[in-house]
């Protein structure tokens, strides 16, 4: 009908945005530049929000952990060459931590290939090893197809990062605007993710094989992890908690999907806990390091597994006695429904549940000994205890924490109390240091009700301290604290004697300049800074920081002796 056809005509910029706006994305991250200044642009225009990062790296954690905490694939966009390597960062730790995410960069003239162009790079090579899905839009009609094929793949099945090309001659290129809408509507039509995309794989059978186990076990445990936690399947955990009275025990990133003060929670007694349990319910989490490969010495070496996962490769990988592929709400909505049917619960004279809370009762009252005591110059302890008491006093919604860093994080994941889903973001299944400031980018933009307070060491925080300048130009309710004991792992913990050679004299590699102002950092851009040293300089600033809900650094002066190097996991080191 080419009377009401419009032929106005649009560029891929154009048609970009709008195949983004046609998705549903509503948030993007990155830093522009050419060729993709314009693709940002006009995504504004339509509507999208663009948050401008100083380096891609930043950005793409920001992405990673907003896919994560929304469902829908985070976005970063990138220039070409470099800017697509910096990002890098990003699609890695999504990747890794099954986030889904979408790294979006302008490349090179198709024409200039091969001849040195500016900033060129073969970025669909380089992105290959962290990608589940790798897209290059040749000719700006495969624009829209490109994308929605990449934002399907970065949801579908198991979460990951995705990668997708736009070359700058691509981006010129013009279409008719009608046009642009008919291949639009194609793309959402084959688009798959209405289409029962969390399909559950698992046969009744294997419920019911599952529940037989629970039901007949000595020492049930049911642990669970971020992947839970991505599928939103809190209501179902505490049904199946508390209809059946078995303990659980959250990862670091599953704290949070029950309440850490739940009678039932075994975090306070979690050797205990793995280590005598006869049969384990893992819910979204994989038995890789963190969880000690489910292996001896840490689990006894006679644990049934029943994994529930939404990946079949992964339940593969680790064999365990029972498998049940399928997206955790899901699953667990089934063997609720089957226990329902045939209740059983362990009720509170259980001798397993008697030694869990006498074990998690010694180990609390031996750790809030620690914590009672007001130690200055601060330890790690002290400091967090008082953090912990001012999250606790905000309330609901419970501010998101983020956390990275050696001792800070390993202290912190002891001592912070996590009483919503999904507000706990730390370094995660890759132990990536320096993702903080995008975190807390990312939540304050995808969760703008809660506060985000970061807790970080001092170098976790360096890796992306420039960052607190986007906090303050968006003015995000963003509290970053700061634990500074002047190092990596704290002060120079050498021998002496074991320092020879010409650079002897250098400062160690694990050191900083001591006393280092961060809180000044913020300043500079408007931003609000504390400088603290004892509890009650700390107390004052978390309650007017908390308050004013605006970007803050709380700089706290830590002992540079206190904790250990390399935290809790010396014997890797
Ligand atoms: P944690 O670090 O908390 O132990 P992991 O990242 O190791 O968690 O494991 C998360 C697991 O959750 C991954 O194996 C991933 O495939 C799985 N997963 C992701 N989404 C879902 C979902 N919707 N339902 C069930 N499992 C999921």
């Amino acid at each position: 009908n080419s009377q009401t056809t419009s032929q106005t005509l649009i560029d891929g910029n154009t048609l970009a945005a709008k195949s983004l706006v046609a998705y549903g994305i509503t948030h993007m991250f990155g830093v522009v530049g050419i060729p993709v200044t314009s693709f940002a642009n006009r995504a504004v225009a339509a509507g999208i929000r663009f948050i401008a990062f100083h380096n891609e790296q930043s950005a793409g954690y920001a992405a990673s952990a907003y896919g994560y905490l929304t469902g829908r694939p985070g976005i970063l966009l990138t220039v070409s060459g470099p800017g697509c390597v910096h990002g890098l960062a990003g699609l890695s730790n999504a990747m890794i931590n099954t986030w889904p995410m979408v790294l979006i960069s302008g490349s090179c003239d198709q024409n200039d290939v091969g001849r040195g162009d500016f900033q060129e790079l073969n970025q669909i090579e380089a992105a290959k090893p962290f990608s589940k899905h790798l897209g290059k839009a040749k000719d700006i009609k495969e624009i829209p197809k490109c994308f929605f094929e990449a934002l399907d793949s970065a949801v579908l099945g198991r979460p990951g990062g995705c990668y997708l090309d736009l070359p700058t001659d691509v981006l010129h290129q013009t279409i008719s605007e009608s046009e642009a809408d008919s291949l639009i509507k194609s793309a959402a039509d084959v688009s798959e993710i209405e289409k029962g995309a969390k399909k559950i794989t698992t046969a009744s059978l294997e419920v019911e094989r599952a529940v037989d186990l629970l039901r007949n076990a000595e020492r049930p445990l049911i642990v669970f992890g971020k992947g839970a936690a991505y599928a939103r399947a809190e209501n179902e955990l505490k049904r199946l908690v508390e209809s059946t009275g078995i303990p659980f025990l959250p990862t670091p990133m599953g704290k949070g999907l029950l309440p850490d003060t739940h009678e039932l929670a075994a975090s306070a007694a979690r050797s205990l806990a793995i280590g005598k349990c006869d049969v384990a319910l893992v819910v979204g989490a994989r038995l890789n390091w963190l969880l000690h490969f489910g292996e001896p010495p840490k689990w006894s070496k006679d644990v049934k597994f029943i994994l529930v996962d939404v990946s079949e490769e992964e339940i593969e990988l680790r064999k365990p006695h029972l498998g049940l592929v399928g997206d955790a709400k899901k699953v667990l909505e089934l063997v609720n429904k089957e226990i329902k049917e045939d209740p059983f619960c362990l009720g509170k004279n259980h001798p397993w549940l008697e030694a869990i809370s006498k074990k998690a009762r010694d180990n609390v009252s031996r750790m809030e000994a620690q914590l009672a005591k007001d130690v200055v110059p601060f330890n790690f302890l002290t400091p967090m205890r008082i953090i912990r008491n001012a999250i606790l006093e905000v309330g609901s919604p419970a501010p998101v924490l983020v956390s990275e860093g050696a001792n800070t994080m390993d202290v912190g994941r002891a001592v912070l109390v996590q009483t919503e889903p999904r507000t706990r973001l730390d370094a995660g299944t890759w132990g990536t240091m320096g993702v903080g400031l995008g975190y807390c980018i990312a939540a304050a933009v995808a969760e703008p009700h809660r506060l985000v307070v970061a807790v970080e060491g001092d170098s976790g925080f360096g890796f992306s301290a420039m960052e607190v300048e986007t906090l303050v130009r968006y003015q995000l309710p963003v509290v970053v604290i700061v634990f500074n004991n002047g190092g990596v792992y704290g002060g120079d913990r050498r021998n002496p004697e074991e320092i020879t050679g010409p650079f002897k004299d250098d400062p160690a590699p694990t050191s900083f300049v001591p006393g280092a102002s961060y809180h000044v950092l913020i300043e500079a851009f408007g931003g609000k800074g504390y400088l603290v040293g004892t509890p009650d300089e700390l107390k004052s600033a978390l309650s007017e920081s908390f308050t004013a809900r605006k970007p803050a650094v709380i700089n706290v002066t830590i002992d540079p002796y206190a904790g250990a190097e390399s935290g809790r996991m010396q014997h890797k080191n």
